[in-house]
Parts: structure tokens; sequence; C-alpha cells
């Protein structure tokens, strides 16, 4: 089929055709790889299948895609021959590839690999000769059959609890020669493996492994074409946001070999930690070893840099003299290579100005590197990577702001173990520090399982063996991940990382029993549901739950922040109800209360006894008796909070929400009320009847309230003023901003106001004292967004709730989108649910007229938006846009919201 397009791009020393720039054609692998080759660093020659080509297999299928690329693949094939001067197909001197899948976004794991391809019967014998290494030949043929059957002829473990079954075969002719390691098993061994392998796909598939090097190759390629949709590629794009048009590109490349003998060997490397973050090159790799075997977490690695060594060995708490004997690092074992990575490893951090994550291998003696990429990193290493490379000139201070995403900020926001419980905490195991944080759960073994777990509400701690691609979503449910096997770039080590979630991997002396659902470690055996807690900084297991405490602003974190804000034109808030928030909220730089939701003071201790007392009051006076017990202990709750915001605004919203919700709606309850309050059962049920409302949300809430009882406005402005008089006069400096929620016509604000003004004159006169402060309005119904110039000339500020602004707009409710969102959601009809980010064409349209309307008839009018939205770097990139003063969030989203909106300023200037 004649066409004009160009599918393959080939990478080599002689000539390369994709760049770095090129990862949605090519793939971040591709394009990496070509990058390499540019700057002239030793990769094995090879080609690109273009992202295209993968989308004209998913949607025009095989034949097509066939037809389209047969001969540039050809092609790509007569350039890897020519750069190693052999020849694929050629059993006296084989030409082997690896065929590897590489999407836009790197998703490790999650697609297939297939190494060793082109050999077969014949091609074996070549590869033997030439190598002078008959066993070598042999282990890497029974590696394809065994990867290749999986991959692409589809043998995998029929149930969870089943082993791979080519594992299976492994294990019985282990168990038949009486030997312990696959290294244990000689040429003859290998030979049988093959045989029983090849046997075992003839059975299962009904068709004989294919012996020639271009149906192997066409099988190869299609296969990681296809493995863009297996499920576990699926789910980690949905975990990801990636999308599903992007497709992946296929990497053919020449096989270089790590497993040649003791001075060949495979590794991965970080030029930077990718826990901490530490400016420290280190990685792991395996003598005689091939591709997969460093991040299977199979055999457990040694370092590459002595300094890791060292390190290492102390964790593992084995001594000098052990760890020169048994696990010397790369660089002492290799001085030379180690130079040549070494040099390769700065070359390519200064290149792409950000943290590498390199593969390589060393064949007899000499270096290749495989792939490079920006390394996946945990919330924390981010922040320090940014700011370290900021000191050291490599980004600047803009560069810096956006390399961190505002989302992983929460990571440094969990709180950490405290010290002094840790102290006392047994400790049960140990292993290595994969990713840092404080986790607390249950044990449970199976991913799955910790799904079912998490769902019904508990805390779970996953425990394997070691992980793999299908535990994913299991592992992003659970608090911490433990693992027995592997290294620092084990599975369960990147992926943790990449999800900021708390990991420690190799704990050699913990042993999983999957059948019993059991762990033994030093002889205890542990069973399912145990708690335990994991220290993902130092590695070790506690045993039982460990009381954890707050974390804080400081060090690069804190730098970070102070940089965000001199960049941020949005003011940041937060959303506080009680003092302990407040003091939270200013920790992280809240420059002030946005919401203060005054009903959730009513739910504290005993209030909730006066609140229900006011609501069954028959009449007024009734009310304000219920009302004058609830005014000292509102008072003291603006109190504590005017203190702790000292000389910041804290604005304070009067009673939204439907009074039903502060009375119980079970008979229980509602019995234990009736006795309290010493009345009749049958007078509370009716009370609460009388109470119910078909649409609560658009019923007799917000200011609807503070009208109908106007007492209540009274005692709330009344415990305001006195608050602010009362620690104003102990030198507190108080900045009070009152505000009427649910506000739709300039007469129910002026409403409201004036018995607001007529309470604030009667304390005044009462304490010889007067209190400024700002009397505003939520505008969060759209007729208050659609008049918001009349309301401007009355209000002095404006709030968006953009909670009720959403639901009013669209007109579903917050509380029962549940029942179709999802599907909204799942078939593309809404981008993102609008409760988490603003709708920006519909919502946020109200939002930029009112403020206009706002200012056109006061221009100093502040505006901020103190709905769910204020939090959300998306929405908070709008309301930079719509020209808002500031946002206001719950305390941990703060600095999430000042990054974000340093983030919003610098992609918008001007
Ligand atoms: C809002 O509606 O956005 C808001 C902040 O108020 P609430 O969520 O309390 O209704
Ligand atoms: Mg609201």
């Amino acid at each position: 089929m004649a066409t004009d397009t160009k599918y393959v791009y080939v990478f080599g020393a002689s000539r390369t055709e994709g760049e770095a720039k090129m990862k949605n054609l090519l793939g971040g692998k591709g394009a990496n790889l070509a990058e390499m080759c540019r700057v002239g660093i030793g990769v094995p020659p090879g080609f690109t299948i273009s992202t295209e080509a993968c989308t004209v297999f998913s949607t025009q299928g095989r034949d097509v895609v066939t037809k389209l690329i047969r001969d540039e693949v050809r092609q790509g094939i007569s350039f890897i021959e020519k750069e190693m001067g052999k020849r694929f197909g050629d059993s006296s001197d084989p030409l082997l590839m690896s065929v590897r899948s590489g999407a836009r976004a790197s998703m490790p794991g999650m697609m297939d690999t297939i190494l060793n391809l082109g050999l077969n019967d014949e091609a074996v014998a070549g590869l033997a000769r030439k190598s002078s290494n008959e066993r070598f030949a042999w282990d890497s043929y029974r590696r394809f059959v065994q990867m290749y059957g999986d991959v692409v002829m589809g043998l995998k473990p029929v149930s969870k609890e089943d082993h791979d079954p080519f594992e299976v075969i492994i294990d019985m002719v282990k168990q038949e020669r009486g030997v312990q390691l696959d290294t244990d098993l000689d040429t003859a061994d290998l030979k049988e493996l093959v045989q029983r392998f090849k046997g075992l796909i003839r059975a299962r598939v009904g068709r004989d492994f294919p012996a020639d090097p271009w149906e192997q190759l066409w099988g190869a390629v299609m296969a990681v074409f296809e493995s863009w949709n297996n499920d576990r590629a699926k789910v980690y794009r949905e975990l990801n946001e990636i999308p599903e048009s992007w497709g992946t590109a296929v990497n053919v490349q020449a096989m270089v070999f790590g497993n040649l003998g003791n001075n060949s060997a495979t590794g991965v490397a970080f030029t930077r930690d990718a826990g901490t973050g530490e400016d420290l090159f280190n990685g792991e790799f395996l003598i005689n070893a091939q591709g997969e075997d460093v991040v299977a977490g199979i055999r457990t690695p040694q370092q590459v840099t002595l300094e890791g060594s060292r390190r290492w060995a102390k964790l593992a708490m084995i001594g000098e003299e052990e760890r020169r004997a048994k696990y010397a690092s790369l660089e002492e074992l290799m001085p030379d290579i180690y130079k040549q990575l070494l040099n390769a490893e700065t070359l390519l951090e200064n290149h792409y100005r950000d943290m590498q994550d390199i593969e390589f291998t060393i064949q007899e003696g000499r270096l290749w590197m495989l792939q490079t990429r920006n390394g996946k990193r945990t919330g924390s290493a981010m922040v320090r990577i940014a700011m370290e490379m900021l000191r050291q000139r490599l980004i600047d201070e803009k560069e810096a702001l956006q390399r961190v995403n505002p989302e992983r900020l929460n990571e440094l926001l969990h709180p950490v173990f405290d010290p002094e419980a840790i102290e006392k905490a047994r400790v049960v195991a140990h292993g290595l520090p994969a990713s840092p944080g404080a986790a607390t759960g249950q044990v449970v073994f199976f991913a799955d399982e910790a799904e079912d777990w998490a769902r019904a509400g508990k805390a779970v701690i996953l425990v394997r063996q070691e992980t793999s691609p299908e535990d994913l979503r299991g592992m992003s449910v659970a608090k911490g991940i433990l693992t027995a096997r592997g290294g620092m770039t084990s599975h369960a080590a990147v992926v943790a990382r990449g999800m900021g979630k708390c990991c420690i991997s190799g704990a050699g002396a913990v042993h999983v029993d999957y059948r019993a659902r059991t762990m033994t470690i030093d002889g205890t055996i542990y069973n399912e549901g145990e708690w335990i807690s994991l220290d993902g900084s130092t590695g070790y297991v506690y045993l039982g739950q460990v009381p954890t405490r707050e974390a804080e602003l400081t060090g690069d974190f804190g730098d970070l922040m102070r940089l965000a804000d001199r960049y941020k034109k949005l003011a940041v808030r937060a959303n506080a109800d009680t003092p302990e928030d407040a003091r939270v909220a200013r920790g992280f730089g809240a420059v002030g209360i946005g919401l203060c939701r005054t009903e959730h003071m009513f739910f504290e201790g005993d209030r909730i006894k006066a609140v229900r007392e006011m609501i069954l009051a028959e009449d007024e006076s009734g009310r304000r008796r219920a009302l004058g017990k609830l005014l000292p202990m509102q008072r003291s709750d603006f109190e504590g909070i005017f203190r702790e915001m000292n000389g910041l605004p804290v604005t304070i919203r009067l009673l939204d929400p439907p009074l039903h919700e502060f009375v119980p709606h079970d008979e229980a309850n509602q019995k234990i009320m009736a006795q309290e309050m010493k009345l009749p059962l049958a007078a509370i049920k009716l009370r609460v009847d009388e109470l119910h409302e078909f649409n609560p949300m658009m019923g007799h809430r917000g200011c609807r309230l503070g009208i109908t009882y106007p007492e209540i406005t009274e005692m709330q402005v009344q415990a305001i003023i006195e608050a602010g008089l009362n620690v104003k006069a102990k030198g507190v400096e108080v900045k009070a901003e009152i505000m009427i929620p649910l506000v739709g016509t300039v007469r129910e604000f002026n409403a409201q106001a004036r018995v607001i003004w007529k309470v604030a004159a009667q304390v005044a006169a009462e304490r010889g004292e007067k209190l400024d402060f700002l009397l505003g309005t939520m505008i969060e119904t759209p007729r208050a967004a659609l008049i918001a110039d009349s309301i401007g000339q009355q209000a002095e500020f404006f709030s968006f709730g953009t909670n009720d602004l959403t639901q009013m707009t669209m007109g579903f409710s917050r509380d029962d989108s549940g029942k179709f969102l999802p599907v909204y959601l799942k078939t593309g009809l809404y981008e993102r649910d609008p409760f988490q980010s603003i709708d920006q064409k519909g919502v946020g349209l109200l939002v930029r007229m009112a403020v206009e309307k706002g200012r056109s008839v006061r221009p100093t009018i502040k505006v901020g938006v103190c709905g769910e939205h204020g939090g959300d770097p998306a929405s908070i990139d709008f309301f930079h846009r719509a020209g808002l003063d500031y946002v206001s969030c719950s305390p941990f989203r703060v600095p999430i919201a000042r990054l974000a909106a340093a983030q919003a300023a610098i992609a918008n200037p001007g």
C-alpha cells in the first residue's frame, strides 16, 4: 500500500532520524534512544515504529498496519544489520533483537518486552559457537521461548494463587536435578527446558513455537501494539490520566548481552536519589544477568557506587568485609566501566537538565546504554531536586516551580511517625527504604483483596514476595507496601515512588506464604489482618499502630513555598472552622480565612443540644433562650480563631445549612434526644417530619434562615463582634469579615445587612467601642452572579461558593450526582468532575461575569472563591485568569494552592 506517512525511524552511530522532541510520535523511550545517539552515547542500533502505527493497529487491525509498515521495517532491519555487521536470520552468527513498548508517558512494566528474538534450533548452535559459551546460548534461548510464550502466545498463570506455567516447569527440572538456583542448571538442563516449554506451548495453544525469525518479529511487534490495551496498561492509564488514543511505539533494537559471563552485567541507575532527591548517583546491577532481572526483584542486586554499597550494607547489617567479598560495587569491580557510566550519567543529566533513570548493559567489558528517561520520584524528591537544580543553576526559578506537580505536595503534608512513639515501637523486620512515608495498616497479601478491604474502609498494607504490574490497583489503595524481595529499583519500589506511596522492599527476613495467608518473620507467624507500621524513610517495619504527627514546611519545601509566593498573584486563604484548623492553615501559609462555616461549631460537644432546643422551640422567645446558651460558645470559638489569625482577615459566614441537618433521623437517636430534652418521642418525630424538604439544598437554608429567624443572625453577629472586641483588648489585631450566604436578590442582602448593622450598633453602644468589619456575600446562586452589579453596590466583598454555584448552574445536586456522574466521566461526556474542577465554560462564565459586574460598580471590591475548587490546580489557573484576588481551600491544600497559583501566574504572563 503506497503512503507518504513515515512510520519507522532508525537510530544508531551512523544515522539517527528521531530526537527527544518527538515523544508524541516515537514514545518516550524511542525519542530518548535517538537523542542519546545524537549526543554520542553508545546505544545498540535499532528503529522505532511510531505511535501512529499503533493507532492504525487499534482502529484498522493487524493486516492493514502490516502492509503499511512492512517495507520500512525491512529497511530498519537492514540498517541494524549494517551497523552491527551481522545478518538477521543468519544462523551461523545470529543477530538477535529486543522488541519493547514505549508510550509517550513512561508506564513502567505495564506493557510487554521480548528479548533474544531471532533464536531457533539452528541459530542457538551458531550463538553457542560464536560466543564460545553453549550454556549462555541455551539460557538465552529458553528465556526467549519463555517470554515469547507468555507475551505473544498468551501462556499466563491461570489464577492468582497459580504460578507462571514456565516457572513451574523450571522448578520441576530443578527438583529432578536436585539443584536450588537457576544458575545451577547446566546446558543439558536448559535444552530440556526448551523442549518442555515448546511442548507446553503446543499443548496449550495448538500451534508450534515459530522458528522463522521474521515470523517471530511480526508476532512480537503486534503483541506490543496489543499490550497497549491489556488490563494493567488500562488501569495504569486510568490512574495516571493517560489518554487511550496516544498508543504505544515499538522499539526494535539489536540485543546486547549482560549474561555473557563475569565481565558482563546489567543495571539500572538514577542520577539522583528518586526517594529523597539527594544529589547522589546511585543504582543497582547484577553480574552475568539479562534485561529484566534487576527490576524483576528475583535476585538481590549489588550497588553501582561504593558510597551506595556502603549505605546498603549498613541497612542490611552486613559487615564491610562481607560486603567487599560478596556484594562489591561496580565502582570497585569494574572501575573503568564505572567511570564511563559516571560520565554518561553526568552528560545525560546536564543534557536533559532533569534527574535521569538509565538502564545499561555491560557486554564483555563494553558499556551500552539502553534507555534514559526523566526518573519517577517521590513528592519530596521532586521538591528537593527542583530546588537543588535551581541552586546549581541547571534550571531557573520559573522552571523549578514548574517542575513540581502541586498535587504531589500532598505527600509532604502527610503525617510522620511521632519520634517518641517510634522509639518505643517494636521493630519486627527491616528492609530497604524504597519510598518514604509513614504507613499504618492491616496486612493483606493479595492486591485484589487489598482493594476489597480498602473499599470497606480499612487501612491496608500490601505485603508481597515481590510485586508485579498486576498488583497496581491494590498498590494504589494500600497505605503502604512491603516486599520480601527486590532492591531499590524493583517494580514495587519504582511504582511506589511514582505513586508517592510508602514502600519497604527487600525485607529478606519476611517469608510470605500465600496459601496460608501468613508471613513469618524470625519464626513468628503473622496473619492476614495483623496491624503493622512501615517507615519508608528508614526501612523499619514495626508491629502494631504507631501514632503519627503533623508534617512541617521546612527546608526545600519551605523555600519552594516562598519562591511560589514571589510569583503568584492570587492570595491563598483557608476554609477553617475551628482555632485548631486556623493554626494548621496558618502554619501552611494561609494569609487569611476565606470561609468559616459557623454551623460546624454547632456539632461540638454539648452544643448540639442547644441547637436542637432552638430548632424545637415553639416561638421566638423559646428560640432566643436556646440561642442565649449558644452565644458564649460561639463567642469563645471566634475569639480562638481571631487569636490564631492575629492580623489576617477572617471571613465568617452566617448559618447556612437546612435545619434538618441538626436533628437525628433514626429512631434510636430520636429517643435519646427525647430523653435529653424531656419531650415525648412523638414531638421530636413531628418536628423532624416538619423539617423534611423535598429539595433541602434549594429549601429553607442560607440567608432564608436569617430572614425567617433574624434572632439567629443577631446571636451570631453579637458573638463575632464581642469576640473581636474581647481579643482586641488583649492586643490581637482583628480583621473580621461577615458573610451572608445564598443571596439571590439585593433585598435579601439588605434585609440581613440591616439586622447586622443594628446588632453592631447595639454592641458598640454597650461596650463603648466599635469593631470595624467588612460586610459581604457569597455569590453562589446563578441569580446573584447575574445581578452582581446591583449586589456589588451593597456588598464589600464577594466570595464565590462554587459548590452551590456548580450544582445550581448544572442543575444537579452534589449529593445525588454519584448515580450518573461516573458514567458521564467514563464515557467522556464530562472530562472532569465539575464539583472537583470548575466547569470553566459554563459556571466559569458566571464567575467572570460577576467579577466584571462587581468591579464595575465598586472597583476595589475584594473577590475570592471558597468552594472546593479553590484547592484544585486546574481551577486555580482559571481563577487566576478570571482576575480573582484570592482562593480559599482546606488547610491541607494551602501549599498545593500556593504552588498552583504560582504556576498559573507563570503560565499566563501579563
Ligand atoms: C459553596 O457553595 O461553594 C460553599 C463554599 O458553601 P457550602 O459548600 O458550605 O455550601
Ligand atoms: Mg454554599
